[in-house]
């Protein structure tokens, strides 16, 4: 069993923070029936090799996938794709570049440019790398392209929609399986029941988990379209930089692209920014884990470690 540890500031209802440090969530996952949802793909607690960090899995990377091939067909629907290839092309490059420096350039991903003035950038789970042309415009170089991408495919790495979808199904299970039926299994107890009562037991454990089943849902929409925490932003970051080192570009124009972000005055701010908060101190975090890296020699580069702060 792990301890888990619900760090995303953004849950702020009490009744959800309660339930998940009394660890009535385990209980829940324990009681089996909330997890066919989730089947055979539940892996718990695990170590991510990329992160080090310990994650709370309950869904599958291939299941997340899925739901997330409707919102991006979706996006690439309704809004213009760019069929430029000084853009396309030119993404399709770094993406393929930055995939191989994360170790995932066996895997199918798809990288499109929107043909909007929008500065911001977005990843889908199952490899989906969205970029505005805007804010392609607005890195400039290849290297800061690469810098994005490198965040981008460090939240793939990370697990992060899959750890974020988990925390909200998490939530969900406390409070629908705490609050309604406990501990207990669905219909389980019913078995030892005879006639009418064995009926009503059935009718309830059946609206039960009809009502785990809409919470869940409602957990796993929410937690495909939240911003991922803070915690995950800067994971990401020293992620990115890393497999910029690992491509060859670099590391140190994600320490400028992030400088020149929060330079930009508020109004000409890149939207990236409405979801990934203070650009200079993410600069200067960079920056220290590049150059404690660096300074490892051939040692570096192995983990996403930074030196102590003093
Ligand atoms: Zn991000």
């Amino acid at each position: 069993m792990c301890i888990y540890h619900q760090e995303n500031e953004k849950t702020k209802d009490p009744a959800v923070k309660d339930m998940l440090t009394k660890r009535k969530m385990v209980q829940a996952l324990a009681a089996g029936g909330a997890l066919s949802l989730a089947g055979p793909a539940l892996s718990g607690c695990v170590t991510n090799p990329e992160t080090g960090a310990s994650q709370l899995l309950l869904i599958g990377e291939g299941q997340l996938s899925q739901m997330a091939a409707q919102s991006w067909a979706q996006a690439k629907k309704t809004q213009k794709l760019s069929t430029d290839p000084r853009y396309t092309k030119r993404l399709a490059n770094i993406g393929g570049r930055i995939a191989q420096g994360s170790g995932r350039a066996d895997q199918a991903w798809d990288f499109a440019v929107f043909d909007s003035d929008t500065r911001n950038a977005f990843v889908l789970p199952g490899n989906r790398v969205g970029f505005y042309r805007g804010m392609m415009d607005f890195a400039g170089s290849d290297d800061q392209i690469a810098a994005i991408m490198g965040h981008e495919v460090g939240h793939v790495a990370g697990r992060h929609a899959q750890e974020r979808v988990s925390q909200q199904m998490a939530g969900q299970i406390g409070l629908a399986v705490g609050g309604v039926v406990g501990a207990s299994q669905f219909g389980k107890r019913c078995k030892s029941l005879r006639g009418a009562e064995q009926r009503r037991c059935y009718q309830s454990a059946n609206r039960n988990s009809q009502l785990l089943n809409a919470a869940m849902g409602m957990g796993l929409t929410l937690g495909v379209i939240l911003p991922f925490s803070r915690k995950h932003e800067s994971q990401s970051d020293l992620l990115g930089a890393k497999y910029m080192h690992r491509s060859g570009y670099d590391p140190y124009q994600a320490v400028k692209l992030w400088e020149k972000m929060a330079e930009a005055s508020p109004a000409r701010q890149p939207e990236l920014l409405s979801t990934h908060p203070d650009p200079a101190r993410r600069a200067r975090d960079l920056h220290n884990y590049i150059s404690y890296q660096e300074q490892l020699g051939s040692q570096g580069w192995q983990n996403i470690k930074s030196p102590k702060r003093s």
